[in-house]
């Protein structure tokens, strides 16, 4: 599914990022060759200081230089901060854009991406991969540009003032090429392992503060530590790597200059080209192949640096590059009188070889209520998938108000139901604007207070100290289940939506929440289509139409008296229950 992009079109694709900044790199640019070429020509300089103003006592030239010296390194600071500052800039603005379009990304993926990518990988994504981006759009680019500038200044001071001695430095040039090239390929490699176990690392921490109470219950703590030490372990590890690599690099780049240098010592003590060399010559080549040696160090690891980036950029790239939720839908639709109609519908979830539905068919007239009961597994939560599109179904059709959903915009397919799940999910907001989420205009204070009122959320909001401008906490921790579920039902009857899809919670409720919540969810139904996947079968006597589903199949249907009457599955189900 993640197909791994030739590396030479994710540097591209890197780079696309960068042209929108193409003024801001020409400052950088003139900044950071300003600064190494005033370097080159102030090292330019040692020759005719030694030579005139030492050997041949020539005075004016040190009193020039005196003069100088502070204004050069004014103007030095100067070039320094248009391309330093510049860069960053760039580079921090291209961290910002890709992370806003991974977040932007992730929340139009389907549901079947969020099923297979576990959260945490995800986070880590949008938070250290795109922060790693930086050392490839910044700093790497400062130190080509600048050390390269710097090396290239360096050696034209050398030749030209003994191009004889400075030969040699041809000769390393090719064995350094090849040494970072091999280096480069192992640090691509070695980074990629660093992001997947920094994913891996992420997931454990994510897993784990998810799940505290059970890991505290079920006293998981010397499971979940063994293994985040061991992927803790792992993300070392791989680091160490990369230092490794890193470091045999540098030390062997130096080697091969100091044998530059030992050849160069060597040739100036020859007598015929004593006879050629000056104090100044002599002085400022050596000077000048010391200083040769923090620029070419520093650009081996610009490579690191920029293998580190382009590893992050795949990574990210391939987020990118997942298909979004298709929507071949074009026709736009108004509110839906809220029919329903499946017709021979069969669905397999991806990659798995049972189907979920098999050749499922019903009506749900508009404005009635539908209930889907059977076992846990038996397919009622598909069938709720299915019609706002989560999932689209392999074979045949789900329609609405006689229209395939899939000829409908999905905007527009998913404005007409509201859903009221167990798993009620709360923004960490105020009771207000969690009740708001989703509402289609600006709604005004007074719609709130009318929907909390009549999903009974005042009860519980007034005796808190801000009512309904209370923080919820995260996810609502700091209310109840019944609460949680009173304040969805509160969002739903806000958001008006012709067709509810309700998934009960399983978990009994205390007497009194139960019936406020009961009361809650009639008002709710009136006058609408709802779905209710039904876990206890109390609360759905009164449903026009009752599916019994099993293994995907639906295997009876009708009221709660026929299907009484049939005694089938349905009737030992209610037994059951009743004499639980
Ligand atoms: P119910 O709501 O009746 O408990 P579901 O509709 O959730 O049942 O599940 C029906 C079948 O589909 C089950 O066998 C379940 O394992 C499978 N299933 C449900 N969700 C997924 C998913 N996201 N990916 C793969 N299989 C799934």
């Amino acid at each position: 599914m993640t197909k791994t992009a030739p590396e030479e079109s994710i540097v591209r694709r890197f780079l696309h990022y960068q042209s929108d900044f193409k003024l801001a790199f020409a400052v950088a640019i003139v900044g950071m060759i300003g600064y190494s070429a005033l370097d080159a020509w102030v090292f330019s300089q040692l020759k005719p200081l030694i030579d005139e103003s030492l050997v041949n006592g020539k005075y004016e030239y040190l009193r020039m230089a005196a003069y100088f010296v502070v204004p050069v390194f004014i103007l030095r600071g100067l070039f320094n901060f248009m391309g330093a500052y510049t860069l960053s800039w760039i580079s921090n603005q291209v961290v910002m854009r890709m992370r806003q379009q991974l977040f932007e990304k992730f929340m139009h993926l389907p549901v079947a991406f969020h099923d297979n990518h576990s959260s945490g990988k995800m986070i880590s994504k949008v938070i250290y991969d795109t922060e790693q981006v930086t050392n490839a759009a910044g700093k790497a680019l400062l130190v080509l540009v600048r050390e390269g500038a710097l090396v290239i200044g360096l050696l034209t001071v050398m030749f030209y003032y003994s191009w004889r001695l400075s030969l040699i430095f041809l000769l390393i040039g090719p064995l350094v090429a090849v040494i970072v090239s091999v280096v480069s390929k192992r640090f691509r490699v070695v980074s990629k392992n660093i992001q997947l176990a920094m994913g891996s690392l992420t997931n454990t921490v994510e897993q784990v503060i998810k799940g505290h109470k059970v890991v505290l219950m079920f006293g998981g703590q010397k499971l979940e530590a063994e293994r985040f030490n061991e992927r803790n372990n792992r993300n070392r590890q791989h680091n160490m790597k990369l230092i490794v690599s890193r470091i045999l690099s540098e030390s062997s780049i130096q080697i091969i200059a100091s044998v530059a240098l030992a050849v160069v010592l060597y040739i100036s003590s020859l007598p015929q080209m004593l006879e050629q060399l000056t104090a100044g010559i002599f002085t400022t080549v050596v000077f000048c192949m010391t200083m040769l040696l923090k620029p070419l160090k520093q650009l081996t690891t610009v490579n690191s640096q920029f293998q580190r980036g382009m590893a992050a950029c795949s990574s990210i790239f391939e987020v990118l590059d997942e298909q979004p939720e298709v929507d071949r839908g074009t026709k736009s639709l108004e509110r839906v009188k809220g029919e329903i109609r499946f017709d021979e519908v069969t669905f397999y979830y991806p990659n798995k070889s049972q189907p979920a539905l098999e050749n499922v068919s019903f009506h749900v007239p508009a404005g009635t209520t539908l209930a889907l009961v059977g076992r846990s597994g038996s397919g009622k939560s598909t069938i709720s998938n299915l019609m706002t599109r989560f999932y689209s179904a392999t074979e045949g059709q789900v329609n609405i108000d006689g229209n395939a959903i899939d000829d409908i915009r999905l905007q527009d397919l998913r404005r007409q139901f509201a859903l009221v799940s167990q798993h009620v999910t709360l923004f960490n907001d105020t009771i207000a604007n969690n009740i708001a989420y989703g509402a289609k205009q600006q709604v005004s204070r007074e719609q709130i207070i009318e929907a909390a009122r009549v999903a009974h959320v005042m009860e519980f909001a007034d005796e808190l100290p801000e009512g309904l401008d209370t923080m919820v906490g995260e996810n609502g921790l700091m209310l109840s289940g019944g609460q949680r579920q009173r304040i969805a039902i509160a969002r739903a009857i806000l958001r008006d939506a012709p067709i509810l899809i309700l998934d009960e919670a399983t978990s009994a409720l205390d007497t009194e929440s139960e019936r406020l919540i009961q009361d809650a969810l009639e008002k709710l139904q009136q006058d609408r289509t709802a779905i209710v996947v039904a876990h206890r079968l109390s609360t759905i006597e009164n449903a026009d139409q009752i599916l019994v589903m099993d293994h995907g199949q639906i295997q009876e249907s009708g009221t709660h008296q026929s299907l009484l009457e049939a005694d089938g599955i349905y009737a030992q189900l209610y037994k059951m229950q009743f004499k639980g």
